[in-house]
């Protein structure tokens, strides 16, 4: 049985089978108010290369009411396990089918979601991986592209956006038609379907006799945050910059971006008709590094609209392609794009993509970029660390390999040559072996086929004078966790070593750079044999390559005093990211990480490195830290958290990022006290806005902590009663330090299927709070019992926020990993249910390693 699977053989031979022209596709939304069902009628004209073969279309609905083969009409009850048989086949074929179709409240197919604040209707369809076929029957795989036209019925007064430009309606009872012009040969996974009373902005993009017609779209309930300017700015760059250097105008009509609710994603490359999570509109003061990620994600769909849209991965294995080019190619337009706001943007490349892809690749489940995909299963699970941030930072290490010219030209070749069609690779290093001359297979397999990080270190031998006698780049083979997929390998990285010198004892400034190929074991550099031994010597400067940064024990030591005194922000989150990757490896004791934080991190001026590090010292102290020290260390964060807020500049982002970090560890008296006076407005910091969002950041901790109960959650739902409220409120009742609260929140997510991708999501944010972990200890049985019932019975969305949120985590004991381990052994559970389980044990795991560390240098 299939069910809602479909492997990569199976796509494979239907491809080889089908060529299909068109589909067209009538929806009946009028019943979106009262939410159930709606009627789908697609009609599908395709040819076939055997005539009299068989083969089956997807769909995943309540019912079907008709299946017309060429004018004869098949067994509705031939529906089965998600899809409709389709037997002996004509040369050429209309297939007609009628299904009643059900809205969804988990972000998958046609989502549904009733704003609280105006009891408005809201919808919109998101189907990658395999959805569509959730909202019409489909061949359901991104090679087999067609002509769509939708037609849609929905209620009066409503706005309708879909792929092609909105038509006037027609009708005038209580619902009007919406009939859209046909789209050009696209993938089912990038056609879209956005209603509602949503409002809209609008704006073109001009570029001599090119006009783009561009449109911002939001609930009513957020049009007074929603900062349109901001976005078509950001959109206008990416269309200057995207079309220069892809030598290829826009390949769609018109250029919509909606921001809609309960949206898993950050965003959705639907052809010319993104959406957005709806977050990304700001209802409270945000820092610049939510601004920058907000750009960041609007040209990372832009991109994909000739990369990925305009030319499509045949298979899901290239899925990573995919995701890696729009993932560079936001960082490089951010960078370079004239007027862009955010020329650092490697500095955050380094700190938030490169650190994602090092977390990911020593996990267990590490795999090569080019993975496996055999089936919609595989690639469910796939959209991680290594699909985004380590493709990327391949790519990144690809420009610097054959030049940037030579790169883009190759891209230019590529979309001319493959526009609206299909491709593997192959296509796209053919392409860029061409523009560049150089031979990219070597490459490609020691890159793109083989898992895990490779470590440099600088071996460096002074003479008596103090100067370098010999300087040597050591390379190290991945240590690839028990069960990866792949070989360890040394690869050939394209690098800059930078030299940075201490001026006055305040400044580390760089001196010279070199660049050079590092291959094999060991990189001999004769251009720095002679030279005077600089403070700092930093290996992979610039971030060109992916790899593991060590630093020699005399430049880690300057940095370990100077780190904010880097005058670039790159070099500084270099180190900053070595830093925290040395502790997760138990190289440095959790608590050396806490020192150095503490003493770097008040002249760090880049607020996306202040938050990232924010974020880790917390992770560092939860779970690396030894038990019996951990409480020191957050009480001395949490002062150190209380004094940069009080000393940070008004109304500033630094001091902003200090009230969430002090909301995350207040555990003092007087420091919860201050939660709850700026909360009641008894006390103030000066330049602090206590809105909307902060005010519910200060309420979770008081709820965790026992001093808010459910009335003041209540009247604070009351004062912002939202979709976000809710959320937040749900986050609040499930952080209770109470059974009865842990209970109630467990049952709303383990037991019952009611809640909203959303409103699950915050519950069990709430539910699992570091510091009960006694409450929360029973639940590790109860998570043992429930989730191969959860991953059997909810959806792939659902499953999964359940699946890696509610493991237990924060009990950072053997017992765990012991249960984890005969879990494992009896379940017997489907490869992408393992995965997820290993990956979550993996932290406990690394965890345990390094509090034992930390418990060594405890004892020193
Ligand atoms: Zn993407």
């Amino acid at each position: 049985m299939p069910g809602t699977n479909l492997t990569r053989e199976e796509a494979r031979t239907r491809a080889d089978l089908l060529h299909v022209d068109a589909y067209d596709i009538e929806l009946d939304l009028g019943t979106a108010r009262e939410g159930g069902t709606f009627r789908s009628t697609t009609v599908v004209r395709f040819t076939a290369t055997t005539p009299g073969a068989d083969t089956f279309i997807d769909l995943v609905a309540p019912g079907v009411e008709e299946i017309t083969l060429n004018g004869t009409a098949l067994d509705p009850a031939s529906f089965a396990d998600s899809r409709i048989p389709l037997p002996g086949l004509a040369a050429e074929n209309e297939l007609r089918v009628v299904a009643n179709c059900a809205y969804t409240n988990t972000g998958e197919g046609l989502h549904r979601f009733v704003d609280p604040v105006d009891g408005e209707t809201y919808l919109y369809t998101q189907f990658e991986v395999p959805d569509a076929r959730r909202v019409f029957a489909s061949f359901e795989q991104p090679d087999l592209k067609a002509a769509f036209t939708f037609t849609v019925t929905a209620p009066k007064g409503w706005v309708v956006v879909s792929n092609s430009p909105t038509p006037q309606p027609t009708g005038d009872g209580d619902t009007q038609v919406w009939a859209f012009e046909p789209t050009g040969r696209i993938s089912t996974y990038i056609t879209a379907l956005i209603a509602g009373p949503y409002v809209g902005v609008f704006d073109s993009y001009e570029n001599g006799d090119q006009k783009v017609p561009l449109g911002v779209y939001c609930r009513p309930s957020l049009r007074e945050f929603l900062d349109a300017e901001a976005v078509f700015e950001v959109t206008k760059q990416g269309f200057d910059y995207f079309q220069e250097k892809f030598d290829f105008p826009y390949p769609f009509a018109k250029y919509d971006q909606l921001f809609v609710p309960e949206f898993n994603a950050g965003a959705m490359e639907n052809a010319g008709a993104v959406t957005l999570r709806d977050q990304y509109v700001f209802r409270s003061k945000v820092t610049d590094a939510a601004y920058e990620a907000r750009a960041a994600t609007i040209l990372h769909e832009l991109a994909h609209m000739w990369f990925g849209d305009l030319v499509t991965m045949e298979w899901w294995n290239d899925l990573w392609l995919n995701e890696s080019f729009a993932t560079f190619a936001e960082a490089v337009c951010q960078a370079e794009a004239p007027g862009s706001k955010w020329p650092n943007s490697w500095t955050t490349f380094a700190n938030q993509m490169k650190t994602w892809a090092y977390r990911q690749d020593q996990l267990p489940s590490t795999h090569p970029i080019m993975a496996e995909i055999n089936d919609l299963e595989d690639v469910q699970v796939n959209f991680d660390g290594i699909t985004y941030a380590k493709g990327a930072s391949v790519l990144k290490q690809l420009v610097a390999y054959v030049g940037q010219d030579a790169f883009f030209q190759g891209v230019q070749a590529y979309f001319k040559r493959h526009a609206w069609g299909n491709t593997r690779l192959g296509d796209l290093l053919g392409a860029l072996e061409e523009a560049s001359g150089r031979d990219l297979k070597a490459w490609s397999k020691a890159w793109l086929e083989t898992a895990g990080i490779n470590v440099l270190r600088p071996s460096i031998v002074l003479n008596t004078d103090g100067e370098i006698e010999s300087f040597t780049v050591l390379q190290e083979a991945p240590a690839l966790p028990a069960g990866a997929k792949g070989e360890a390998v040394l690869r050939p990285h394209r690098i800059a070593i930078g030299l940075y010198e201490l001026a006055d004892g305040e400044t580390l400034v760089r001196t010279d750079r070199i660049e050079l190929d590092v291959d094999g074991p060991r990189t001999e550099v004769p251009e720095l044999v002679g030279r005077h031994r600089p403070a700092v010597v930093l290996l992979n400067d610039d971030d060109l390559s992916y790899a593991k940064i060590r630093l020699d024990e005399d430049s880690l030591a300057v940095v370990t005093e100077h780190l904010g005194a880097f005058t670039e922000s790159l070099p500084r989150a270099l180190c900053w990211a070595s830093a925290w990757d040395m502790t997760r490896d138990g190289e440095l004791a959790a608590r050396d990480y806490l020192s150095l934080a503490l003493s770097g991190i008040g002249r760090e001026s880049d607020i996306g490195v202040v938050q990232s590090v924010q974020r880790q010292v917390k992770l560092a102290l939860d779970a690396y830290t030894d038990p019996a020290w951990r409480e020191e260390g957050l009480g001395r964060w949490a002062a150190a958290a209380e004094e940069h807020l009080r000393g940070a500049e008004a109304g500033s982002d630094h001091q902003l990022a200090w009230a969430r970090t002090l909301a995350a560890v207040a555990r003092t008296d007087g420091q919860l006290d201050l939660l709850a006076g700026l909360l009641d407005g008894t006390a103030e910091i000066k330049g602090l806005a206590v809105d909307t969002e902060l005010r519910w950041t200060l309420l979770v901790r008081l709820a965790a902590t026992g001093r808010a109960d459910e009335a003041a959650i209540a009247a604070e739902l009351e004062r912002d009663n939202t979709a976000a409220g809710q959320e937040h409120a749900a986050t609040c009742r499930a952080a209770r330090p109470t059974a009865e609260a842990k209970a109630q929140a467990w049952a709303a997510v383990v037991e019952s299927d009611e809640l909203t991708n959303y409103v699950q999501e915050a519950t069990i944010v709430g539910f699992q709070q570091a510091d009960q972990r006694e409450l929360l200890e029973a639940y590790g049985a109860k998570y043992f019992a429930a989730v191969k019932g959860i991953w059997e019975t909810r959806s792939h969305e659902i499953s999964q926020q359940i699946i890696g949120g509610l493991y237990p985590a924060l009990q950072v004991t053997q017992a765990t990993v012991d249960a984890t381990d005969a879990w494992l052994a009896a379940a017997d559970p489907a490869p992408a249910l393992r995965r997820q389980v290993v990956e979550a044990k993996a932290g406990v795991e690394r965890a345990l390693r390094a509090q034992a560390a930390d418990r060594a240098a405890g004892g020193r």
